[in-house]
């Protein structure tokens, strides 16, 4: 089949398998030439198979040379239709990992289920008895709730005010107005359902009730705090809502683990190109603008280093984390810094379609979008022939 990019929207409705993998091993790559870490030794990653969540499991494969569990919702290639991205990803990371003699299993499935939690317990129990650091990096439009079987929707607006703010089309660089009514109650309900710390807490209570976790386990999950122009759409809406509801969860969690030396954080991760990010009206406008001003800076990272400095710099080192008075660790520090936001809100007030290209990293975005999928990557010719068919070894 040759594959070739396909878009609806912020979508690609297509990936490429030889794309994906050798961006999967610049990741792995990129690790190896860094320090060791000395971190965990059997580590679960629930929503590992893009974003941060892969590049959590790569940190800890190759990194701290630790077995992984990855859990992830992804779909194998079908008829003319390719596979999704996450599993290409997948699919070459663990015939990385077992290069290297890590053991690494894939369970596919919703992870918001019952069915798919029991079904990850009893592998650790098998496999590798307990884990030591659970990392849940879900991004997630729905939930289907296991107990109830209520399906919830998550939305991304503002609260109690309508918002209206500059945004762009990243295909076509057209920059206009998008402007977002208020949340209702109940979609409020909804997103935190979905992105809140329900389902977090359900896994570690589950593995906690199954002796599945070690004495000292660490346990993380991700959030986004940004600058002003994107509050109102993030940190002061709906996701926010959803995100304070995550750092409650891990004050429990934390309190609930301490008592046998064990950990729950908050990491404040940087805004980066995702699938998820890109579907967030403002936010990739403001992406380009900020990759732009951190890359001429110097500082620009994407979630390979993050997730590194945050193993390596936060997680992992002797002594007290570093964190803020929320007791959130914080990697998005490079991109808070106050010089780099006043550059960005310079941009910004200027920002309009016929300098887009000029002012901000829309070139990179984009770039980076299409890498998402496997496309745009150096060295892949795609015009060749390539089989869509690709088994993950290990999946369970
Ligand atoms: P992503 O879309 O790249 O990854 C989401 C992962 O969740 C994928 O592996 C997907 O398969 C998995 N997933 C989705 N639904 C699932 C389900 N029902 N069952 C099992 N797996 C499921 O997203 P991301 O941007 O890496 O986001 C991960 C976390 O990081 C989120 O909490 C997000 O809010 C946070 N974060 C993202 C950014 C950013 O700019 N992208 C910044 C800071 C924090």
């Amino acid at each position: 089949m040759i594959i070739q990019p396909k878009t609806r929207g912020f979508i690609c409705t297509t990936a490429h398998p030889e794309g994906c993998g050798k961006q999967v091993q610049a990741q792995i790559n990129y690790v190896k030439q860094q320090p060791a870490v000395s971190g965990p030794k059997n580590v679960l990653v629930v929503g590992a198979s893009t974003g941060y969540g892969l590049a959590s499991r790569i940190v800890s494969a190759f990194g701290a040379k630790a077995n992984t569990i990855g859990v992830y919702f992804d779909k194998a290639a079908e008829g003319a239709r390719t596979a999704t991205a996450g599993w290409y990803n997948s699919a070459a990371f663990e015939a990385a990992a077992a290069q290297e003699g890590l053991k690494s299993y894939s369970i596919v499935g919703d992870a918001f289920s019952d069915e798919i939690k029991n079904k990850t317990i009893d592998l650790i129990k098998t496999e590798l008895g307990k884990v030591d650091l659970i990392v849940y990096s879900v991004a997630s439009p729905r939930r289907v709730h296991p107990k109830t079987g209520e399906v919830f929707s998550s939305v991304i607006k503002p609260l109690h005010s309508t918002y209206t703010n500059k945004t762009v089309n990243f295909h076509t660089g057209e920059v206009t107005e998008a402007t977002i009514e208020p949340a209702t109650e109940d979609e409020l309900r909804q997103t935190i359902a979905v992105m809140g710390g329900e389902d977090w807490k359900m896994w570690i209570d589950a593995l906690k009730a199954a002796d599945a976790l070690t004495e000292d386990a660490t346990t993380v999950a991700y959030s986004y705090i940004g600058p002003e122009i994107t509050h109102a759409v993030y940190h002061d809406g709906t996701i926010g809502a959803a995100k304070n509801d995550l750092q409650q969860t891990a004050d429990v969690l934390h309190e609930q683990l301490q008592q046998t030396g064990g950990r729950a954080y908050i990491s404040v991760n940087k805004a980066l190109v995702t699938q998820s990010s890109s579907a967030i009206p403002v936010v990739p406008l403001y992406i380009s603008a900020l990759y732009k001003v951190m890359k001429e800076a110097g500082t620009h990272e994407g979630c390979i280093e993050q997730m590194y400095r945050l193993f390596s710099e936060r997680l992992y080192i002797q002594g007290e984390i570093p964190v803020d008075d929320k007791r959130q660790i914080r990697i998005d520090d490079l991109e808070m810094r106050p010089e780099i936001q006043e550059a960005v809100s310079k941009t910004w007030e200027a920002l309009a379609t016929e300098n887009v290209y000029e002012l901000t990293d829309l070139e990179g975005y984009r770039n980076e979008f299409f890498g998402l999928f496997g496309f745009n990557v150096e060295g892949i010719d795609y015009e060749a022939d390539v089989d869509p068919n690709v088994e993950i070894t290990n999946l369970k």
